[in-house]
């Protein structure tokens, strides 16, 4: 099958209040491990040192940025946040948006999809943004909210999607880029060669140790 395809009918959705992923043929719960489950076995997300309150705010931003990209890329709509705190707009939510927008916006693809959940039978995962540009070539993208940087984790991170890509669609058997934005930063990057074969060992390692 093609991603264009599976796009316009996925057959894999993910509910994201809890973080269940749903098979719509079967109409049941794919009870896998997803991407961040396998990452956490390597990086645990330790959250002893964050204050709750900040923790939960953190959240909300991911959440409130992801979603209005998601809507942008998808229907081009900017979209706004409703977001206050002491009944005053949450400036970053917005700020940090429009950030990520700027850049998106100097890109030209062929082909664009915004939050693919997939499963290979194995795991499964979401990704947030895969474009192919006008030569061709495959970007597969996340975004980061949060100053907490860990190059090493998001690439292994890309890495899982990347397998599930090739796992599901015939039209992608490589991924030629794999990119951070981190609007919280505000820095942009891709992975070297280097890397990306680091994390490619350390992917299999996990599948093979915690599937
Ligand atoms: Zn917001």
């Amino acid at each position: 099958m093609k991603i264009k395809e599976y796009y316009i009918n996925p057959t894999i959705i993910l509910n994201e209040e809890t973080h269940e992923y749903l098979n719509t043929v079967t109409n049941s719960i794919i009870d896998l491990k997803s991407v961040t489950n396998l990452v956490q076995n390597i990086y645990p997300f330790d959250a002893s040192n964050i204050p709750p309150a900040a923790l939960e705010f953190g959240i909300e931003k991911g959440i409130c940025v992801h979603n209005r990209l998601s809507d942008y890329i998808i229907n081009n709509n900017i979209g706004y946040c409703d977001h206050s705190a002491n009944g005053y707009p949450i400036r970053t939510h917005s700020s940090e948006f429009n950030w990520i927008k700027r850049h998106l916006d100097k890109i030209d693809t062929l082909e664009v999809y915004s939050e693919v959940s997939l499963s290979n039978g194995k795991y499964n995962g979401t990704f947030d943004l895969l474009y192919k540009d006008l030569d061709d070539k495959w970007h597969l993208v996340d975004f980061k909210t949060t100053s907490r940087l860990n190059e090493d984790k998001e690439c292994l991170q890309l890495k899982f999607y990347e397998q599930l890509l090739q796992d599901n669609f015939e039209d992608i058997q490589k991924i030629d880029y794999f990119e951070i934005y981190n609007s919280k930063n505000e820095i942009h990057y891709k992975f070297k060669e280097s890397r990306l074969n680091s994390s490619e060992i350390l992917k299999e390692e996990i599948l093979t140790k915690y599937l």
